[in-house]
């Protein structure tokens, strides 16, 4: 079996809980306490392996300046920055939680690197959509993220695929321990 310890950070909102849940569950569930943060762990198959996740689904930390959350992203292997479509300020904040991971992780060209994926959430709020998928796409290749848009609430398919991918870039640049 091979582990993988992931964090998911972005601001307040954006459905941390909901797409953790989403991926350990297949279900949506509206409402959570914001405050709650967890560990959540799921075994999984990918490409005929076990994978063995460890999801820290970080709360009332999206203070990037917070130095507990330091501690949480020392933790992880690989990260989830996530924001939502129909919110422009969680977008805005995608800079300040990478360059959180480059600080902590380190980014220099010595430094291993550390898969991160951008992720746009919400998706199924089309009507509202403030944030253009060319934007996020765009924001992703600058910092050498990759990038996804999920719904949480429509698609466990997307999700996983969230995931699943987010450990295969591990496995790429040998980032598991
Ligand atoms: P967190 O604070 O980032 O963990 O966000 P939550 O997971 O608690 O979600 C915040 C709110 O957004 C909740 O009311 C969720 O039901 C809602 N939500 C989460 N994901 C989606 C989604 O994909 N689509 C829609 N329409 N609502 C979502």
């Amino acid at each position: 079996t091979q582990g993988i310890r992931v964090v998911v950070l972005g601001q307040g909102g954006v459905g941390k809980t909901a797409m953790t849940v989403r991926f350990v569950t297949r279900r949506f569930i509206c409402d959570y306490d914001p405050t709650l943060e967890a560990i959540y762990k799921h075994n999984t198959y990918i490409d005929g392996e076990q994978v063995h996740f460890e999801i820290l689904d970080t709360a009332g930390q999206e203070d990037p300046q917070s130095p507990n959350l330091e501690e949480k992203i020392r933790w992880g292997d690989a990260f989830i920055i996530a924001y939502c479509i129909n919110d422009q300020c969680s977008f805005d904040e995608i800079m300040r939680f990478k360059f959180l991971i480059n600080h902590t992780k380190g980014s220099s060209a010595h430094a291993p690197e550390v898969p991160v994926m951008v992720v746009g959430n919400k998706r199924d709020l089309e009507l509202d959509r403030m944030v253009k998928t060319s934007e996020g796409e765009k924001i992703a290749t600058a910092l050498g993220c990759m990038f996804i848009e999920v719904s949480a609430k429509e698609s466990h398919e997307e999700v996983r695929t969230m995931f699943e991918k987010l450990y295969k870039k591990c496995k790429a640049c040998q980032a598991l321990k």
